[in-house]
């Protein structure tokens, strides 16, 4: 079945979706399918109004039916995409890279009453969550139109606007001031009543690593009472005070933001064009967002991917102190080792050796700053990275075939792509790295590439390598790795074998 966009008359002839870039309505009509009975056939679909969620379902325990609280939710026509022409379209103003936040702008995706027809965004908070937020409000236990209350939400700790946040070029893949919202566009919020969301938040922690007790129990982490402290002694199982070594914790300050592109300059970045960029985000995400495709002029996306993390040793504000010395990691997740253990790969030894980097920099008077990206298994997704180890035990792990194994299988060595990742040094107000503890060329090409000198480069240490690992970092340094010492040569490489699959079981 088909739906005209513009008048919701129903065709019979399947007319295949010809999204183009323009203003025209030649886009308009979009393929359906849907029983007869669905929701986009009674009432009859119309394109052409923007009719978004507003009623609040009632308790299912009522005894209303599915079909009458979905009615009730979502009471207006199925709006499947919008178009810049259209009737009561004004997205709020929203321009990239201005002065400051003021002039900027919010974004605003929201497709409540309030905001939806000045939306100047596409997409959803919370990245990957928003499936989860459509979940509870299917299920009654959140109403669509609940308002945030963000008062005692704003940042405990200062990370205060930079010069980058006004180039259009330097932050490109979430909003530099997502972490001021409340604040910055609380009129907008309050008086306007728009549905703006802050995309940032920062706040404070301590830390408590096995990993750290121990390099403190060594000596190898001085307990300082500032950065570092003794932690409280634990309990026995009977409840009474242990005496036992009780370790220590680490004070940081972090911060959470999530994905917001501005596409030209996303597009950029990558060296390919808007458009192009557009149609494959459309294409490759089942069609979910048809607005990529229909309204050119809304320039911000919102992807259903995951957040970063960054965490803060030491003053914040030193950060963009270019007097104090500055340690970085930038780590891509890696949940098997970082969180499990897994001993395959050196990223949790890595992880932690680069906090404890961070922290003695931040003794010394300097500042330590770990991101940590959600870009699991090289951005390919753990799926894909366990049918990689199936096949590279099942070939004799070897390191000659490492990046061959990930190849035959995902068509590509990496889908990192580290060209977005240097955007939060800039947020950050980073203008130098004195020590990056990283091997990766791509994540140094990128970083340098970007503005930001790197004066040393630190590698995992070999004593922190598991004997299983060693054919990914072996690897790693014949690919063009950074190493300190060892060279490896593609001969080399045959030699370093992984256990195998039968000794994995013991
Ligand atoms: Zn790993």
């Amino acid at each position: 079945m088909q739906l005209d966009a513009i008048t919701g008359a129903t065709k019979t002839t399947a007319t295949p979706l010809e999204p183009k870039l323009t203003h025209g309505r030649s886009a308009s009509t979009v393929s359906v399918s849907s029983p007869p009975a669905s929701p986009i056939d009674a009432p009859k679909a119309s394109l052409s109004s923007t009719e978004p969620p507003v009623g609040t379902p009632p308790p299912r325990a009522v005894g209303a039916t599915d079909k009458e609280r979905e009615r009730l939710l979502y009471p207006g026509r199925v709006n499947l995409t919008t178009y810049p022409d259209q009737h009561g379209i004004t997205p709020h103003p929203l321009n990239w890279g201005a002065a400051d936040g003021a002039s900027r702008g919010p974004v605003i995706c929201s497709r409540l009453t309030s905001s939806i027809k000045q939306r100047n965004a596409i997409g959803a908070h919370s990245g990957s969550y928003s499936i989860y937020r459509a979940l509870s409000i299917a299920m009654g236990a959140l109403s669509p139109t609940h308002k945030p209350d963000y008062s005692q939400t704003e940042p405990p700790v200062s990370i205060p606007p930079q010069p980058s946040w006004a180039d259009p070029s330097k932050i490109v893949s979430f909003d530099p001031y997502g972490h001021l919202v409340q604040t910055l566009f609380r009129k907008e919020i309050d008086e306007m009543e728009l549905d703006i969301r802050p995309s940032i938040a920062v706040t404070k922690a301590h830390l408590k690593m096995s990993e750290l007790d121990e390099s403190a129990r060594k000596g190898h982490l001085t307990v300082d009472g500032k950065i570092v402290m003794k932690s409280p002694p634990a309990h026995n199982a009977d409840g009474s005070i242990s005496k036992a070594y009780s370790g220590v914790e680490v004070f940081v300050s972090k911060a959470a933001v999530e994905p917001v592109w501005y596409l030209p300059g996303v597009a950029e970045r990558f060296g390919i064009s808007e458009s192009l960029l557009r149609r494959a985000l459309f294409e490759d995400t089942g069609g979910m967002y048809p607005e990529l495709i229909t309204r050119p002029d809304i320039k911000v996306f919102l992807p259903p991917i995951g957040n970063l993390t960054v965490y803060i040793f030491g003053n914040p504000a030193f950060m963009s102190d270019e007097t104090k010395e500055l340690t970085l990691r930038v780590h891509d997740e890696c949940n098997g080792s970082d969180v499990f253990g897994s001993d395959i790969c050196t990223c949790k030894p890595y992880l932690t050796y680069a906090i404890e980097e961070c922290i003695r920099g931040a003794q010394n008077g300097g500042v330590g700053v770990v991101v940590y990206f959600r870009k699991e298994g090289r951005a390919l997704g753990e799926v894909t990275k366990y049918l990689v180890y199936n096949l590279r035990k099942r070939g004799g792990d070897s390191a000659d075939k490492y990046f061959k194994s990930t190849e035959l299988i995902a068509g590509v060595k990496d889908m990192r792509f580290q060209a977005l990742m240097p955007d939060v040094l800039h947020w950050l107000g980073i203008k130098k790295v004195d020590h990056l503890v990283s091997m990766s060329d791509m994540k140094y090409d990128a970083i340098v590439k970007s503005g930001i000198p790197i004066l040393n480069r630190y590698d995992i240490p070999d004593h922190l390598i598991p004997p299983d690992s060693r054919v990914e970092i072996d690897a790693k340094i014949a690919a063009g790795y950074f190493s300190s010492g060892k060279q490896i040569t593609e001969a080399d490489l045959v030699k370093t074998v992984g256990r195998t699959w039968e000794e994995t079981e013991h």
